[in-house]
């Protein structure tokens, strides 16, 4: 199996070069931002208790977040890998990422971190806010919450992957193609 973490914060591309990759490499995408947002559309238990961290830029507490990966990963049997995108988010999903792809005789193959600087990514996300519908685009301060909550608590997964040799960053600034030409040839030399 392959099994690749597409890492970088907010607005940096993750979801639209996942949905690229996909296609390229037959690997099962997993996003647990649209999971979450699948859950809030339907109004189930789950999505009602995402929405109140998800709205206000915070993370949605690690239990939750790691049961429902799970059940994801679980409902996909025989596949020839994952594209995990926006997990994991803390060294605790890391581990358990770690524990639940080890019970399946597999382990992460690679992390690609897409590289996009701040003010970029206010920007685009600002941008995105206006047809997204989604609430945490939609206002600034919420962004400036996610690009914190990102620094201090998902890019230690960054080094936790790197004591492996496993992270790898890759240019997240260009065209959708320059950037897809990018993350291909890194996963080919994998
Ligand atoms: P973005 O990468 O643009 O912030 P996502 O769709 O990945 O968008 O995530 C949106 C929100 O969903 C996050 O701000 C967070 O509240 C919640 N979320 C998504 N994935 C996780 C995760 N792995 N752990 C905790 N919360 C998460």
């Amino acid at each position: 199996m392959i099994n690749l973490i597409l890492f970088g914060p907010p607005g940096s591309g993750k979801g639209t070069q996942a949905a690229k990759l996909v296609d390229k490499y037959r690997l099962v995408h997993i996003s647990t931002g649209d999971l979450f947002r699948y859950e809030m559309g339907n109004d189930t238990p789950l999505g009602l208790e995402a929405k109140g961290y998800m709205d206000k830029g915070q993370l949605v507490p690690d239990s939750v977040t790691i049961g429902m990966l799970k059940n994801k990963v679980d409902s996909c049997p025989d596949v020839e890998g994952f594209i995990f995108d926006g997990f994991p988010r803390t060294i605790p999903q890391a581990e358990a990422l770690n524990e639940l792809l080890e019970s399946m005789d597999t382990s992460v193959s690679a992390l690609i971190s897409l590289d996009v600087h701040d003010d970029e990514i206010v920007a685009r996300l600002l941008e995105r806010g206006k047809t997204s519908g989604r609430k945490d685009d939609a206002n600034e301060e919420v962004i400036r919450k996610r690009i914190e909550v990102y620094e201090s608590e998902t890019s230690p997964v960054y080094d936790y992957y790197a004591q492996s040799g496993k992270s790898m960053k890759i240019n997240g600034i260009g065209s959708l193609d320059d950037i897809f030409g990018r993350l291909s040839d890194a996963i080919d030399n994998l």
